[in-house]
């Protein structure tokens, strides 16, 4: 499942009573959402929690429009949030205590956080109250940055290519390797076994087919263990993954006595 777009996870974010089940789901099982989340209730919180209002101007329909466009937000959203109800400003019919008229999509929502007693109708718009114009600048701003968070989130890492690691003669130990490619274009052999098994130290090797080339990446002193892979190093030459079991010896060359192997394949 994709992570959560901006949109949604600003909305979850502003309203915490929001229904919106595969979302909450999927912010439950992902860590990486979660997180950013988190972030947005914090922007959330520190907005609502300013009460100081009287220096904010309510800006014209063009913004939320520009807004809009810029973020190429969907249909649902393109009313302005800001803009002034004409049945909100609406006489008031002599002695019903009429409900507030309802106000449209997810603005409306905006416009209920602020809460309106019933019947307590004032001359004032709906938006010179602080609650509504909080909540509405805090969706601003959560969609703003929600729409910024998303174009710098960097892309996860790809793979570029995986082998599975059999023992060699007198071992059991087996797992897998992975290459991977950071956002910076780097490349990364990921390697997890399933146990330890060196009487030295294991060893980290790329080979080529014929075994007479070959490349150390470094030093595993755990089961498992990242690698940088030499930029240039063309991996279609030296494909073989090895993990060595190296004598305390001092002697930087292959021990011969390989623990595991595979051969990587894209
Ligand atoms: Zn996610």
């Amino acid at each position: 499942m994709p992570h959560l777009d901006p949109e949604q996870l600003s909305l979850l974010a502003l309203y915490e009573g929001r229904e919106d089940p595969d979302g909450r789901d999927h912010l439950a099982a992902c860590p990486e959402c979660a997180n950013d989340f988190a972030a947005l209730r914090r922007t959330v919180d520190a907005v609502k929690a300013s009460p100081d209002v009287g220096r904010l101007a309510v800006p014209g329909p063009q913004v939320w429009a520009g807004i809009h466009r810029e973020l190429g937000l969907s249909e649902s959203l393109r009313e302005d949030p800001l803009a002034v109800k004409e049945s909100a400003e609406g006489p008031v019919a002599s002695g019903v205590a009429a409900p507030p008229a309802p106000a449209p999509a997810p603005p409306s929502n905006v416009i209920r956080l602020g809460g309106r007693a019933g019947g307590g109708r004032t001359k004032a718009a709906w938006w010179h109250r602080p609650g509504p114009l909080l909540a509405t600048a805090a969706a601003a701003a959560l969609v703003v940055s929600g729409a910024i968070w998303a174009l710098n989130r960097p892309p996860g890492p790809q793979e570029l290519a995986a082998a599975r690691l059999a023992p060699l003669a007198q071992h059991s130990a087996s797992g897998s390797a992975k290459v991977v490619t950071g956002p910076d274009g780097s490349r990364k052999l990921e390697i997890s076994l399933d146990k330890d098994e060196a009487k030295g130290y294991q060893e980290v090797w790329l080979i080529a087919p014929d075994l007479t080339r070959l490349v150390s990446l470094g030093v595993m002193n755990s089961t498992s263990g990242t690698f940088q892979v030499p930029t240039g190093l063309d991996l279609s030459q030296y494909p073989v993954v090895d993990v060595s079991d190296e004598p305390m010896d001092g002697n930087p060359a292959h021990s011969s006595v390989s623990i595991a192997r595979g051969t990587l394949t894209s």
